[in-house]
């Protein structure tokens, strides 16, 4: 059974039900009692947002640079593709400053 579907009971003996709240720009899922208005952070979505802020902050992640077939290929990591809303077909720019690459989109 799926961690998201199960029914929660509260502390506090109150029914809780599903939310989506959001932290830091990050929607995450949870459960919120209709009692005590206690809250629940889904432990999935809380890592993913941890793994997103964690991105964010540092500013700077390392990729490497591949070869499939006959191009080279940098992966964008998944944290950055949901910070940044990015969607596959996006156009994204190179940018050369000071001998550093950017990415930027
Ligand atoms: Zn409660």
């Amino acid at each position: 059974m799926e961690f998201e579907n199960l029914k929660l009971k509260c502390e506090c003996g109150g029914a809780m039900e599903k939310i989506k709240t959001e932290w830091k720009g990050i929607e995450i899922r949870g459960w919120k009692c209709h009692r005590c208005h206690e809250e629940i952070i889904n432990p999935a979505d809380a890592q993913k947002a941890l793994e997103i802020e964690r991105a964010r902050k540092k500013n700077l992640l390392t990729v490497k640079l591949r070869k499939v077939g006959k191009s080279n290929v940098v992966t964008v990591p998944q944290p950055i593709i949901e910070a940044e809303h990015l969607k596959e077909g996006q156009m994204l720019e190179w940018k050369i400053e000071a001998g550093k690459l950017f990415l930027a989109s």
